[in-house]
């Protein structure tokens, strides 16, 4: 079965682990990482034969229009990740429908194709946003890919379904959650800091299980920054969120790789299109 690869675009000091501690008026000031990093991504890709969704900010689409062609150009989908990484419930759905909107117009304008996807930052839309798969669908979303179903300690809405879904009765907005993988008793999201830091089969047993078990395919994600050993460190941040930011950063592009050789991968706009009629 073909499960979704999937890559959040944003740049080192983007990340909500930082939020805290770094100023979005500062962020012109800092180090632009993120189109070497999402270059090396591709690149990787390639290699592996593999095509994924690039769920991208509008703040690095606006700044690096020629990265969004090659993104395309790989034969990869361009779909949305906001504007700057504000998580959606700390908007009113007035705001949501701006940072959408200013959002898909940098990505629109940069890469000449229509956006059908959407990834809230921060796995952000929750039982705080009641309203935010309604703004989505009115806005023509197909899917979003904005939920995990998990209770974490900065998001999480347990008790939400845990694959292909659709939340509203009167739209054909997918919602396709984040897969979870078991460790130690407890279930975390397939991607992202916790493949960095556990071994490549918990998360390989998520992808099967999905697969075989649920019949349904897995969603993985990952960010451009976890491949790049040299970034700035951020020494003012909590020890927690260091340490879960910059922990095996440089055998994060083995271990891709290896999981990119293991399962069948693919765009998840292709993958939705491909399920819609089942759901
Ligand atoms: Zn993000």
């Amino acid at each position: 079965m073909r499960n979704a690869m999937s890559v959040d675009v944003e740049d080192w000091f983007q990340v909500g682990a930082f939020e805290t501690v770094i100023d979005r008026r500062d962020w012109n000031g800092l180090e632009h990482r993120v189109e070497a990093n999402t270059d090396a991504v591709l690149d990787l890709f390639a290699q592996a034969g593999v095509q994924a969704t690039f769920f991208t900010l509008g703040w690095v689409a606006d700044r690096f229009p020629a990265l969004m062609r090659r993104i395309l150009a790989g034969g990869h989908e361009l779909a949305s990740h906001g504007w700057d990484h504000a998580r959606v419930f700390t908007m009113t759905a007035d705001q949501f429908r701006d940072d959408l909107s200013r959002a898909r117009t940098a990505l629109e304008d940069a890469g000449g194709q229509a956006v059908t996807g959407y990834r809230a930052p921060s796995f952000s839309i929750d039982t705080r946003t009641p309203w935010a798969h309604a703004v989505l669908a009115e806005a023509g979303y197909a899917y979003s890919s904005s939920v995990a179903p998990v209770r974490h300690d900065h998001y999480g809405w347990p008790g939400s379904p845990r694959s292909l879904h659709r939340p509203l009765r009167d739209a054909a907005l997918v919602e396709w959650p984040i897969t979870l993988a078991r460790v130690a008793g407890r279930e975390v999201p397939a991607g992202g800091g916790f493949f960095r830091l556990l071994p490549n089969a918990v998360v390989e047993r998520a992808v099967v299980r999905s697969n075989r078990e649920d019949s349904h395919p897995a969603m993985f994600y990952f960010h451009p920054w976890e491949i790049d050993p040299g970034q700035p460190r951020v020494a003012r941040a909590p020890l927690r969120s260091r340490v879960r930011h910059y922990a095996r950063l440089g055998a994060m592009a083995g271990k891709l790789r290896t999981l990119l050789a293991r399962h069948d991968w693919g765009r998840s706009d292709a993958i939705v299109a491909a399920h819609a009629d089942g759901l």
